[in-house]
C-alpha cells in the first residue's frame, strides 16, 4: 500500500474508533434517563439522537449513540438522599479537578476523601450543589485508585483512574551556602505555614473562568512537575510551580480575586505572597524584590501583587509561581485555558 494511503487508512481506523467510544450499550436496568444522567446530557437530547420516540422502550443490549459533545466528565449515582457525584472520567498526575456532589444533605456530614487527604466540600447555593476541588500530587504513581464519598457514617467508593502527566527531570547541583538555606525545620515550618493559609473552611469560590497570568509576556523556565535530583542524588522531589525568567522589577499581579493570606519574607522562599481563592485554593509569589500587598487585603483579579528579585532560595532573578489545592501544589498552566 503507498504510504499516502496507508495514513488515510490509520486515520479512519482511529475516526472509527473515536466514534465507537461516542455509544453506549444499554445495560439490565438501565432507564434512558439514568444513561443521560450518566453522560450528562438530557433525556430528550438522547431520544432525539437515537430517534426514540418512547422513552420507556429501551431493551437490554441496545447500541445508543451519545451526543458528540459529551463532556470528559462522568455522573456516577450515589444512594439516597445523595443523588450522584460528577466527577472527570480521568484525572492526571499534578492536576487539580472540580467533584460536584448533588443531594439533600448537610455539608457539615458529607466529605470527600482521596489519596489520604480530606476535602472541604463547599455548597452553591444558586445551582443547590456541593463542589470541591481535588488534587493529584504530582509524584503519584499511575494507576487505578478509589474516591470515597462519606455521609452519615456511610461510604460510596467511586473508581477513579489516575494517568502520568509528561514531565521532565533536572539534575541541580547546590552550593554550600544554597544547601545551609535548606535546613529541614525551616522547610518544614514554611511547608506548614502554606498549608495552614490555604486552608480555611469558610472562602467561597472567588474566580469564575480562566485565571491570568501573573506576569506580561511571560517566559517559562522551570515547567511545573519537573522531577529534580540534588547533588547526584535520587529523583525525589519536583518543581511545586512555574518559574517565569524576568529581570528585577517586573510588575507581579494577581491572577484571579482573592485574599491575601501571607505577605512577608520567609527564610527558604525569600519575599513571599500567599492568595487564598476560596475552595482551599491559593496561589504563590516567592522570591519577591518588593511586596506592594498586607495580610488580610482582599485582591482583584490584574491587581499589582509585587515586583520580581531573587530573595531567598534563589539563582537569579525569577519570579516562581504556583497554585495549591489544600495545600497540594498543582500545575497552573491548564488554569490559564480553564480552571476548575
Ligand atoms: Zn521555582
Amino acid at each position: 500500500m503507498e504510504p499516502v494511503r496507508a495514513l488515510i487508512v490509520v486515520l479512519l481506523l482511529v475516526m472509527g474508533l473515536a466514534k465507537a467510544q461516542e455509544s453506549y450499550t444499554v445495560q439490565p436496568g438501565d432507564t434512558l434517563f439514568s444513561i443521560a444522567r450518566r453522560y450528562g446530557t438530557t433525556l430528550a437530547q438522547l431520544a432525539e439522537i437515537n430517534g426514540i420516540a418512547d422513552p420507556s422502550k429501551i431493551t437490554a443490549g441496545q447500541v445508543l449513540r451519545l451526543p458528540a459533545d459529551a463532556p470528559a466528565f462522568q455522573r456516577v449515582p450515589l444512594m439516597a438522599p445523595l443523588e450522584f457525584i460528577e466527577l472527570p472520567r480521568d484525572v492526571v498526575q499534578g492536576r487539580a479537578f472540580l467533584v460536584k456532589v448533588a443531594g439533600a444533605v448537610e455539608d457539615a456530614s458529607l466529605q470527600l476523601r482521596f489519596l489520604n487527604t480530606r476535602y472541604s466540600i463547599f455548597l452553591l447555593p444558586a445551582e443547590g450543589i456541593y463542589q470541591a476541588i481535588l488534587a493529584v500530587p504530582a509524584l503519584q504513581p499511575a494507576g487505578a485508585y478509589v474516591l470515597v464519598v462519606a455521609y452519615q457514617g456511610r461510604e460510596e467508593r467511586v473508581n477513579l483512574r489516575v494517568s502520568a502527566g509528561a514531565y521532565g527531570r533536572q539534575q541541580l547541583t547546590l552550593s554550600p551556602a544554597t544547601e545551609a538555606l535548606l535546613k529541614p525545620e525551616w522547610v518544614r515550618s514554611e511547608r506548614e505555614r502554606l498549608v495552614d493559609a490555604c486552608t480555611t473552611d469558610n472562602l467561597q469560590k472567588r474566580w469564575n473562568g480562566p485565571w491570568k497570568g501573573p506576569i506580561s509576556r511571560p517566559r517559562i523556565t522551570t515547567f511545573f512537575g519537573t522531577r529534580r535530583s540534588y547533588n547526584g542524588g535520587p529523583f525525589r522531589s519536583y518543581h511545586e510551580g512555574l518559574d517565569y525568567g524576568a529581570p528585577v522589577g517586573t510588575p507581579v499581579y494577581a491572577p484571579a480575586d482573592g485574599v491575601v493570606a501571607i505577605a512577608e519574607p520567609l527564610k527558604v522562599r525569600g519575599n513571599s505572597i500567599v492568595i487564598n481563592h476560596g475552595m482551599n485554593v491559593c496561589s504563590g509569589y516567592w522570591h519577591l524584590a518588593k511586596i506592594g500587598v498586607k495580610a488580610g487585603q482582599a485582591v482583584k483579579a490584574g491587581e499589582l501583587l509585587g515586583y520580581v528579585g531573587t530573595t531567598g532560595l534563589s539563582t537569579g532573578p525569577h519570579l516562581h509561581y504556583e497554585i495549591r489545592v489544600q495545600g497540594i501544589p498543582v500545575d497552573p498552566a491548564p488554569w490559564y485555558k480553564s480552571a476548575p
